[in-house]
C-alpha cells in the first residue's frame, strides 16, 4: 500500500474543505448579501436618530439603507425582525420610505445558495478521483495507465542517443519488422516476443525507448513498472489484462514497461514480513499474457531494467523476455557522439575539445555526460560569459565526480593531515607503474563529505585489467593511509573508505579472478556477486578452513600493497613534504603542477 499516496487524498480533503469555507466566506456572501447585521436595538436608535433612508421588510427580515453623512457613504443593514405589532407605526412616524417584499426567493437564487458553496468541494473530488484511476469512477481502477502515445508526440529520434550502436541495430530491426511483417514470415522468421533492456542506470534505456517510439510508425503503449502497482489489491492483475486487451487490438504495436524490476522482482526475494502477494499476482499475470499470445501475433513487448539479475527467472525464459539488449557505458567514441549530442544547441568556446572531453570522461554515462554539458553551461551563465569554455568543462568535470565544493575551511591541522594523505595517493600512483595518471589533487572539502580528493583519469576505456594493475589499484587507494603511518605514525579515521574499496578490491581478486596461488583458479564468490561473509550472504558451501584462507590472503594483498606504497613514499619523502607544502597553500593543484614538482627535484 502507498502511504504517500493516502496522506495525498488527506491532504486534498483538508484543501477543499478550506477551499470551501474560504469561497463561502469571501465570496460566496458577500457576492449576494452586501449588507451587515444588525442587531435590532440599533436598528431603533437610527431609526429614531433619523438616519435611515429607506427600509424594506422582506419576510423575516428588514433591510435598511442608511442616508450617506459626512464620513461615510449611504450603507446596507439588515435584521432579523422580531415580533414588533408597532414596527409599521414606528416606521410611519419616522417618515421613512418603505415598502415591503415577497420573501418567496427566486429559483434561480436558491439553486445558487445550495449548489455554489459545495462546488469547490464536488471539483475537488472529481480531481482526487481522477488522479486515482483515470476517471471519476471506481470501475476506471482496473484500466491500465499506458499511454499510447505516437511518434511524432515525443519528437525523440535515435539520432538523439548516441553511443549505444548495437542496441540501436537490434531495436531497427524489431521496428522494421512491425512495420514489415510479411517480409520476416517469408523467410520463415520469428521475432521475439520479449525484448529486455538491461544495463546500468544513466546508460539511456528510457531514452532509447522513447526513440524507438519516436521511430516507430504503430502504436506504443510505454507505461513504468510502479504504475502497476497501486493501493487496491487486485488492480495490479487487472491493469496488466487490460493493457494486453488494448495492444492486441491495435497490433502491429509496442509495448514498453519501463523499470520492470518493480513487479518482476524475484517472487522468493520479495517475501518479506508477509510478502507482497499483489505484486506476484502483478506478475503472473504478466506471465500468463505474454504466454497466451502467438509469436507473430504483432504485439513486442519491450522492458528496461537496470538490474537484470534480480527479475524472476520465469520472466527471462524463452517465449518471454528471451533476447537481453545489453546497454552498456558508452566507449569513447561513443562517449564523443554523446557530447556532441548535448552541446549541439550550446555556444562552444573555440577551446572546447570535445575529442579531449571523451578521453578524459572514461566510466561516464550517458546521463553524467549530459549533466556534465549542463554543468559547464551554467558555471558560464554564472561568469557571464557569451561561449562555454574548455575551463567551465574542466571544473564541470570536478563536479560531477567530486559532488560540489564546500566552503567551510579546515584547521591547519587537518588540512596538512589531509595534504599528506591525498599527496600520498598521487604520488602513489605516480610513480607506479601500471596505474592511471594523476589529474587533479584537491584538499576543498566536498559536499559529498570528503575532506579532499585525488582524481585519477585513465587515458583510455579498459576492457582487461592485469594483476599486477589490479594490486597498483590497491596500492594507490592505501597510500593515503601509507602517508599518514609515515608522517604522523598513526593512521585516521579518514582512510575508511580506502580500505573499503582495497578490502573489496582484494576479496574479488581471490574470489573472483582466481588470483591467489594458495587459493587457486576457484571461484568462491557466489553467482550474482555478493561475496560470502560466512553464510550471511551468497554461499553457505564453503567450509570454514577455506573461509579462514581467504580473510588469510586478503590480509596479505593489502599488507603488500601498503608496504609498497609505504616503500616508494619513504624512497620520495622529500617530494612527499614538498608537494604537500604546495598542495596546503594551493588547496588544489593539478597532475601537471604534480609533474612539474616531481621532475624539478630529480
Ligand atoms: P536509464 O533509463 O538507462 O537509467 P535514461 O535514458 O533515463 O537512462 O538517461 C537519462 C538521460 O541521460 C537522458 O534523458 C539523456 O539526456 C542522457 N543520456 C543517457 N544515455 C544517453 C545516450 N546514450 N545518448 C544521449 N543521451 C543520453
Ligand atoms: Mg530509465
Ligand atoms: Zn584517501
Amino acid at each position: 500500500m502507498d502511504n504517500k499516496q493516502r496522506s495525498f487524498s488527506a491532504g486534498y480533503l483538508i484543501i477543499a474543505m478550506l477551499a470551501t469555507w474560504l469561497f463561502n466566506d469571501l465570496v460566496y456572501k458577500p457576492f449576494i448579501i452586501r449588507e451587515t447585521e444588525v442587531s435590532y436595538n440599533v436598528f431603533l436608535q437610527d431609526l429614531k436618530e433619523n438616519k435611515i433612508n429607506e427600509v424594506i421588510l422582506s419576510g423575516d427580515r428588514i433591510v435598511f439603507t442608511l442616508k450617506a453623512t459626512e464620513n461615510q457613504k449611504e450603507t446596507a443593514a439588515n435584521v432579523v425582525a422580531v415580533t414588533d405589532p408597532d414596527l409599521v407605526d414606528r416606521l410611519i412616524a419616522s417618515g421613512v420610505a418603505f415598502s415591503a417584499q415577497a420573501p418567496t426567493k427566486s429559483l434561480l437564487s436558491t439553486l445558487l445558495g445550495w449548489i455554489l458553496p459545495l462546488l469547490p468541494l464536488f471539483l475537488i473530488w472529481y480531481f482526487i478521483f481522477k488522479r486515482m484511476g483515470g476517471g471519476p469512477s471506481a470501475m476506471s481502477l482496473g484500466k491500465s495507465k499506458a499511454h499510447e502515445i505516437s511518434g511524432e508526440m515525443i519528437g525523440i529520434k535515435f539520432s538523439d542517443v548516441g553511443g549505444v550502436g548495437e542496441a540501436e541495430v537490434e531495436l531497427r530491426e524489431i521496428i522494421e519488422y512491425l512495420k514489415n511483417p510479411g517480409k520476416f514470415s517469408k523467410m520463415g522468421a520469428k521475432l521475439p516476443k520479449g525484448v529486455l533492456l538491461a544495463g546500468s542506470p544513466g546508460t539511456g534505456k528510457t531514452l532509447l525507448a522513447k526513440a524507438t517510439a519516436g521511430e516507430a510508425e504503430v502504436p506504443f503503449f510505454f507505461l513504468t513498472g510502479s504504475s502497476f502497482v497501486e493501493m487496491f489489491v487486485g488492480v495490479g492483475a487487472a491493469r496488466v489484462r487490460d493493457l494486453f486487451e488494448q495492444a492486441q487490438k491495435k497490433a502491429p504495436c509496442i509495448i514498453f514497461i519501463d523499470e520492470i524490476d518493480a513487479i518482476g522482482q524475484a517472487r522468493t526475494s520479495v517475501a518479506g514480513i508477509g510478502g507482497n502477494s499483489e505484486q506476484e499476482n502483478t506478475l503472473n499475470q504478466l506471465l500468463a499474457e505474454m504466454d497466451g499470445f502467438a509469436a507473430n501475433s504483432g504485439v513486442v513487448i519491450m522492458a528496461a531494467t537496470n538490474r537484470p539479475e534480480i527479475l524472476d527467472a520465469a520472466l527471462i525464459r524463452p517465449g518471454r523476455f528471451d533476447r537481453q539488449i545489453q546497454v552498456n557505458l558508452p566507449t569513447e567514441p561513443g562517449r564523443l557522439e554523446i557530447l556532441a549530442i548535448h552541446t549541439r544547441s550550446m555556444p562552444l568556446g573555440s577551446d572546447v575539445n570535445l575529442e579531449r572531453l571523451a578521453k578524459i570522461t572514461a566510466g561516464f554515462s550517458g546521463a553524467e555526460l549530459a549533466n556534465l554539458a549542463n554543468e559547464a553551461a551554467l558555471l558560464a551563465i554564472r561568469q557571464g560569459t557569451k561561449t562555454i569554455s574548455m575551463a567551465d568543462f574542466d571544473l564541470a568535470i570536478e563536479r560531477v565526480v567530486a559532488g560540489l565544493q564546500r566552503k567551510t575551511p579546515l584547521s591547519d591541522a587537518i588540512r596538512s593531515k589531509v595534504s599528506y594523505h591525498e599527496v600520498g595517493h598521487a604520488l602513489t600512483a605516480y610513480y607506479l607503474p601500471g596505474t592511471d595518471p594523476v589529474h587533479k589533487i584537491s584538499i576543498i572539502p566536498t559536499a559529498k563529505g570528503a575532506l579532499g580528493y585525488t582524481m585519477q583519469m585513465p587515458e583510455e576505456d579498459r576492457y582487461l585489467i592485469g594483476e599486477n594493475e589490479l594490486k597498483a589499484r590497491i596500492a594507490v587507494m592505501l597510500g593515503g593511509r601509507a602517508a599518514e603511518l609515515i608522517i604522523f605514525q598513526e593512521a585516521s579515521t579518514g582512510a575508511s573508505n580506502d580500505l573499503e574499496r582495497a578490502t573489496e578490491m582484494a576479496r574479488r581478486m581471490i574470489t573472483e579472478f582466481g588470483m591467489s596461488l594458495k587459493l587457486g583458479p576457484v571461484r568462491y564468490a557466489n553467482t550474482t556477486g555478493t561475496y560470502l561473509r560466512s553464510g550471511v550472504s551468497g554461499r553457505d558451501d564453503l567450509s570454514p578452513a577455506t573461509i579462514l584462507h581467504i580473510d588469510q590472503e586478503i590480509h596479505r594483498l593489502l599488507d603488500e600493497a601498503q608496504n609498497t606504497a609505504k616503500g616508494i613514499l619513504t624512497e620520495h619523502i622529500a617530494v612527499l613534504h614538498e608537494v604537500a607544502q604546495f598542495l596546503k597553500e594551493k588547496e588544489a593543484i593539478s597532475g601537471d603542477d604534480l609533474a612539474r614538482i616531481v621532475t624539478s627535484m630529480s
